[in-house]
């Protein structure tokens, strides 16, 4: 029996609702009860949402109050009015931060956060409680899925170096430890040794979920199954985060594992937004947010099944609100329906950052993805990127196992292969001994430098 898990149920959940108004496990109680609502009861759920929000915005939100004249189409169909807005970008939003503060919230109240800055600079913004509890009650509600419940032992292997700054003070290790039940490595330096500690701390620490991005999973799957010893404990499963998760990373993780791979998709300044069930199914956390699915360069709406730009509008945020944000991912809705018993939406084809998405010179696009896919039967690359500097102009960052002839053949033949899929750029291929992180943490395949 794990104590601590039993502690956190028993006495730390009581006492945070008791004493600090805590809302998490009754806002998850009630995610699992809506997630069996069908589509109608959904759409009316958002509207209801929706039409408060947007009222809210109207009156108390500076950024929104040039949108007077939509009242009588709030109040007929909201989500017709939520179209006549523009949407806001991370940059728009970053230069006039102030303007979407609501006026009648108490700043005291506020909880300031940041982005990691993975495409540019971090953005700062500000949450309030309620809106916080449902981007957790979101997770777990997804992780219930999967058998994990408050408390549950958890190894979060972590990159975000603010985040990890603040863990390695020390002031939050023991919290993190009693109050989460949670320990956090970094998955910074993941050479061969720190590898080989990760595992025997999976051995010894026994967590019934890990936690932490696709890239480093892969890198500690890789680990395992080059060991050819499996690990001593089962997992319930493998959480996978912030990242595209590609197919070849997630048959070596449940390879490697043995367990559920799960992807979680979520953002820092738009909450969890969607969860993996067991189906495999991505479904949107469509009570706490509203997802549009639109043209990146018109921003006009696209049909269902359709790879655009995402909007999100989150329907709990009503400190700062962002309507139709930008949030900078590109995906797709469908309309089909799961085995697995949830209703809840589904997000396909989540193919990542907008700008991983490479222009080719006949004006289509190429997503990062398709890279990665080439990648995945490459026995000497050990990581990559490619950068687009102009539509004709491309480097491609590589990093070896070892310097040999053979090795440099299969680059070249990888090479070839990128340039099959920009046809007419010039690709300049660079061998490294590393490729840099960003300050968050979080690892990207292809970036594109240039606008669309
Ligand atoms: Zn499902």
């Amino acid at each position: 029996m794990d104590i601590n898990k039993t502690i956190i149920e028993k006495a730390v959940f009581p006492l945070m609702e008791k004493y600090r108004g805590n809302q998490i496990r009754n806002k998850t109680a009630e995610l699992q009860c809506s997630q069996s609502y069908s589509s109608s009861e959904l759409i009316v759920l958002q509207q209801y949402k929706l039409k408060k929000l947007l009222l809210h915005c109207l009156e108390h939100v500076p950024a929104y109050h040039q949108y007077q004249n939509l009242h009588a189409l709030i109040d007929s169909d909201s989500l017709v009015a939520l179209t006549q807005i523009t949407p806001v970008t991370k940059a728009g939003f970053i230069a006039e931060s102030d303007l979407y503060i609501s006026d009648n919230i108490q700043r005291s109240t506020l909880i300031a956060n940041q982005t990691g800055g993975s495409t540019g600079e971090p953005m700062r913004f500000f949450m309030d409680r309620n809106q916080v509890e449902y981007y957790e009650a979101a997770r777990w509600r997804g992780l219930s899925w999967y058998g994990i419940s408050f408390g549950s032992r958890c190894l979060m292997i972590w990159g975000n170096q603010h985040e990890l700054n603040v863990v390695e003070k020390g002031s939050l290790l023991n919290r993190e430890r009693l109050l989460k039940n949670r320990i956090v490595v970094s998955s910074h330096r993941l050479g061969e040794q720190n590898l080989d500690a990760i595992v025997k701390q999976i051995d010894s620490f026994k967590p019934e979920y890990i936690y932490s991005y696709a890239n480093t999973l892969y890198l500690v799957a890789q680990y395992i199954l080059k060991q050819k010893k499996p690990l001593s404990h089962r997992l319930k499963a493998v959480v996978s985060t912030a990242e595209v998760l590609h197919d070849h990373q997630r048959q070596a993780i449940l390879a490697a594992f043995n367990c559920p791979v799960v992807n979680e998709y979520g953002a820092k300044d738009a909450g969890i937004l969607a969860y993996q069930c067991p189906c495999g199914s991505l479904h949107i956390s469509a009570e706490n947010a509203l997802i549009e699915v639109v043209s990146p360069q018109t921003l006009d709406p696209l049909a269902n099944g359709e790879v655009g730009t995402l909007l999100i509008t989150d329907l709990n945020n009503y400190c700062q609100p962002r309507l139709r944000y930008r949030l900078g991912d590109m995906g797709s809705i469908v309309n089909d329906h799961c085995n697995c018993g949830i209703n809840l939406p589904l997000l396909t084809d989540l193919v990542g950052r907008e700008d991983s998405l490479l222009v080719r010179l006949d004006g289509s696009f190429c997503s990062g993805h398709a890279f990665g896919t080439i990648a995945a039967g490459m026995h000497y690359l050990r990581s990559f990127r490619i950068i687009q500097k102009s539509l004709k102009q491309v480097q491609l960052l590589v990093v070896v196992s070892e310097k040999s002839n053979v090795a440099k053949k299969e680059m070249e033949m990888f090479a070839e292969k990128c340039r099959a899929l920009l046809p007419g750029a010039a690709l300049e291929l660079v061998y490294c001994d590393f490729i840099a992180m960003p300050p968050s943490g979080k690892q990207r395949y292809a970036i594109r430098e240039i606008d669309l």
